[in-house]
């Protein structure tokens, strides 16, 4: 059957597939503009997430909107942010490989939906599912790979970054490879921006 993107955030919403449903606040689906060309992508919802039903917010989410600033980018205007599991899982435990494989679904076809020409995985969960069972983020970070027709790139998370600021130099440099790869693969993800000048470090 097929489905636009309100009919499937609405199912999802609604979904009591697996039973992190049971123990949820908000269904985290996913934030900001469906049309994006730049979807980033992390592993699944906190306890700020699941309160306020947005994906990446708290301290981890605000570093992340400072990256994404630094590169001209922001979740309400030119990009999408999206979880590989969309309800949180109790004490932020890993979710269980079941509960992945019976939400993964909801993820696939917001990317089928949305077609980004970019993804950015955000850690080394998302990462492995996304571009490689093996990936290492502090080996592999930054490196740009092509999988049915989409550039990718893994780098660290936000949370990870806080526990580890060293690696925020290396971060940075991933999103200002991300700006270059937007200005040779999708420009138009600027459109209508005043770009800034020369990027800062958060
Ligand atoms: S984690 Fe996914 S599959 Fe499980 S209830 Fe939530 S939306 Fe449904």
């Amino acid at each position: 059957m097929s489905m636009n993107y309100e009919e499937l955030r609405s199912l999802c919403l609604h979904c009591q597939k697996c039973k992190l449903a049971e123990t949820r606040t908000n269904v985290v689906f996913g934030v900001g503009d469906p049309n994006a060309k730049v979807m980033f992508i992390g592993e699944g919802p906190g306890e700020n997430e699941d309160l306020q039903g947005e994906p990446f917010v708290g301290r981890g989410g605000q570093l992340l909107d400072k990256f994404l600033a630094a590169v001209d980018l922001d979740r309400k205007k030119n990009i999408y942010i999206g979880n590989m599991v969309k309800c949180r899982p109790p004490k932020n435990r890993d979710p269980e490989p079941g509960e992945v494989a019976e939400c993964i679904g909801y993820l696939n076809k917001q990317i089928e939906l949305i077609q980004p020409k970019i993804i950015v995985c955000l850690g080394r969960i998302a990462s492995c599912y996304m571009i490689n069972p093996t990936f290492k983020v502090t080996k592999e970070h930054g490196q740009w790979t092509q999988k049915n027709g989409i550039w990718m790139m893994g780098t660290f998370h936000p949370a990870a970054l806080l526990r580890n600021p060293n690696n925020k130099p290396l971060c940075f440099e991933d999103m200002l490879s991300l700006r270059d790869k937007i200005m040779e693969v999708c420009p138009e993800t600027y459109a209508g921006i005043e770009l800034l000048g020369l990027p800062q470090m958060p």
